[in-house]
Order: structure tokens, then sequence, then C-alpha cells
């Protein structure tokens, strides 16, 4: 009876000490996602016209200083599109719609 009693307590020790350290983990990946997370929605949020080598969305017009969601590679420039629609849409014939785009 001594010997249960001296085992579970031997392994509810165990099981306190081992909670103890998961939650540091888990609270230190927690932070660290957060902080992740902050910089995705910057990133994610808007592109910096700085990013970009053109003036204007090829395929509608716009300027991009208007707003950035999505951005293509298109030789050796970063191209910024007012909408995924409108990357799509250019990546579709990216040689007659590139002087459009107004490459700085
Ligand atoms: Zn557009």
């Amino acid at each position: 009876m001594k010997l249960q009693i001296t085992t579970s307590l031997l392994i509810l020790s165990m099981v306190i000490l081992s909670c103890g350290q998961s939650n540091d983990k888990a609270n230190a990946t927690s932070a660290d996602t957060n902080q992740v997370a902050t910089m995705d929605t910057t990133t994610e949020k808007t592109y910096a016209v700085s990013l970009v080598n053109n003036k204007k969305d090829p395929t509608c017009g716009m300027p991009v200083t208007a707003g950035i969601s999505d951005t293509a590679h298109y030789e050796k420039n970063v191209l910024g599109f007012c909408s995924v629609e409108c990357k799509n849409e250019f990546l579709k014939n990216p040689k007659a719609n590139l002087a459009a785009a107004e490459i700085k």
C-alpha cells in the first residue's frame, strides 16, 4: 500500500513537471507565432510601391499607388497588380501587355 502511494506520487509529480514544461513550450511557440502572424499581415495586406517596377497595372491601367494586391515577376521586373485577376490576365500574354505597365 505504501509503495502504491509512493508510485502514484511519483507519477503525479512527473505529470506536473511535464505539464509545466509543455506549458512553457506552448507559451514560447504562441509568442513566436504571434510575431510571425503580425509580420505576415503587414506584408500580405499591401505591397509597397517601391517594391515594384511598374507605374501602372498593365491590365486595367490603374496606378500602382492606388494599391497593390498581387505581384508577378516578369523578366527582370517585379510587377504590381491591383488584383489577382489582373495578374492572371497579364500573364496570359505578358509581352503584349508589358508596355502598358510603364516600367520605371
Ligand atoms: Zn488591375
